[in-house]
């Protein structure tokens, strides 16, 4: 799949993404041109919500989205559907932070890692190797698998579709 990038303000989406299943990446600049620099060199699509850096974009024909300034569920709604790439029921196993994969943690790093109240609760934990964080399968997760089955059952009204997404990014 084509590599996604999403600006800075919208950091909250592209880890929202992650857990989506859908691999986004943090734009690591603030500076328009630099974004598009990069962007445009790595043929990849940005993702912003900032309509002067949609227009500039479209202008030099790299590929973006305008994402619509809504919630969280809608915004993945609207990228899916754009990219064609469908959302995950339950969260991918990536961490939120960083969207590396996580690695399964044993017993004895979990007793060294995991608090006692949520060892006591649950069994299986995983490790971020970059971010050094400890994540489980608790109320948290299931939190996440209802905002992403949501996404998932969400509709896009047209007018974001042609305003946010021409020309078309090419799917996967
Ligand atoms: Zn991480």
């Amino acid at each position: 799949m084509v590599k996604i990038y999403a600006d800075v303000m919208l950091a909250k989406l592209a880890r929202w993404l992650r857990l989506a299943g859908i691999r986004a990446v943090n734009v690591p600049y603030e500076d328009d041109t630099r974004i598009l620099l990069l962007v445009g060199k790595e043929k990849a699509v940005l993702l912003t919500s900032d309509e002067q850096l949609f227009l500039r974009a479209r202008k030099q024909k790299t590929e973006v989205l305008l994402v619509p300034e809504a919630g969280i569920e809608y915004q993945l709604a609207f990228v899916s559907e754009v990219m064609g790439v469908r959302i995950r029921k339950n969260p991918a196993e990536v961490c939120p932070v960083c969207g590396s994969g996580l690695v399964k943690l044993g017993k004895n790093m979990a007793v060294k890692m995991v608090p006692l109240q949520a060892r006591s609760h649950y069994r299986a934990f995983y490790f971020c190797k970059y971010c050094r964080k400890a994540y489980w399968h608790g109320s948290h997760w299931k939190e996440i698998g209802k905002r992403l089955a949501k996404a998932g059952r969400m509709r896009i009204s047209k007018r974001d579709l042609t305003s946010g997404s021409l020309p078309r990014p090419r799917l996967r």
